[in-house]
């Protein structure tokens, strides 16, 4: 595995591919491109021709079965400048793009579709604005190019409650097409759709983010391999990431906290019950209260617990994996040994 810029980019660490290490990794995901494929290759060399940046393609093929993955490993063995990583199966555009992440090599990551509807002429645009000290640039397709029911309408309001949620404030998380510091994309793990919320990601982990509007051309071959069921998918990240932004590192100042709460509110009423009870000489049986009461502690005593067992995960989750709970930008010193 890549552990941040240090040791990146070593030979032997990516199996023995070649250990060039370029400014530039382009990430492709691709599944059933087959006929986008030599058009978005030529437009990628294209748009470096005019730049003396150094560069790679990954195209990680993701369980086509249309003939990408015959191109991708004949094109690879032709084009200097490309790398076919070929997965077993279908595993979505995620874990592509995170299989991409572990063999790209250079010092910046770009990724984008392989569809041909973001343009790679803009990816000097982009690498521009990430030389301005920025560690994200994300794409902003500000003139989006699909269909409008099935997918603005539910990007729209994904986008908004994303924007609510991870404080974040960039338009279009959406878009595939962003760049990247390589050290960042080292920090971070990527699980079902989270490839969307990797500026949200990389906001947890302290980067400077942006955002600037890209080109956004219609599927010109083949077709979208998502409708609405991916907005469900998309949601329920969107919680995990909420959890993740609020929770990482102190589980138990929530879940103690709320434990703590619901197990005094329920003793109070108890013991006002008790009084009820035992000096009023009052039937309490028959009563609601008792009922909220009995809940209450309950409850409270399961959420102490809970945060107590999230303090144990969370603290197995840094320290299996030697993550510190702070990311640092740079050390300055006068003399470095
Ligand atoms: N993709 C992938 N695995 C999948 C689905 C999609 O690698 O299971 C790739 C696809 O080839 C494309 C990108 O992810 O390069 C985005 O997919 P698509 O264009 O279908 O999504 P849309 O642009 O419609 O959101
Ligand atoms: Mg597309």
């Amino acid at each position: 595995m890549r552990s941040g810029l240090v040791s990146h980019g070593l030979a032997g660490e990516n199996g023995g591919i070649s250990s060039f290490i370029p400014d530039v990794s382009i990430v492709v995901p691709v599944h059933d491109e087959v006929e986008s494929l030599p058009h978005l290759l030529e437009a990628i060399s294209a748009a470096f021709s005019d730049t003396s940046l150094s560069y790679e393609i990954i195209c990680v093929d993701d369980g086509s079965a249309d003939g990408s993955t015959a191109l991708l490993k004949k094109l690879a063995l032709t084009r200097s400048d490309l790398k076919s990583v070929i997965l077993r199966r279908n595993y979505g555009q995620t874990a592509a793009m995170s299989a991409g992440f572990h063999y790209a090599l250079g010092k910046i990551i770009v990724t984008m579709d392989a569809d041909l509807q973001n343009d790679p002429a803009d990816i000097p645009m982009l690498l521009a604005k990430l030389d301005e000290g920025y560690d994200l640039v994300s794409g902003w397709r500000e003139k989006r190019q699909d269909a409008a029911l099935t997918r603005l309408l539910p990007s729209k309001i994904a986008n908004w409650l994303i924007r609510r949620i991870t404080d974040v404030k960039i338009h279009d998380y959406g878009c595939s097409l962003k760049a990247y510091r390589a050290e960042l994309v080292a920090d971070m793990n990527l699980y079902g759709e989270l490839h969307r919320f990797l500026p949200a990601l990389a906001y947890i982990e302290g980067a400077r983010i942006t955002e600037m509007p890209v080109r956004h051309h219609a599927r010109r071959f083949g077709q979208s391999k998502y409708g609405l069921a991916r907005t469900f998918r998309v949601l329920m990240d969107l919680l995990t990431i909420a959890f993740m932004k609020k929770f990482l590192t102190r589980p138990m100042h929530v879940f103690g906290l709320l434990g703590l709460l619901s197990m005094f509110s329920g003793g109070g009423i108890g013991i006002y019950l008790t009084f009820v009870k035992l000096v009023l000489g009052e039937n309490i049986g028959d009563r609601p209260l008792l009922i909220l009461a009995v809940l209450l502690l309950v409850a409270g005593v399961q959420l102490f617990c809970f945060g107590l067992l999230a303090e144990l995960l969370m603290r197995t989750y840094h320290e299996s994996q030697g993550r510190p709970i702070y990311r640092v930008r740079e050390i300055v010193a006068k003399e470095v040994k």
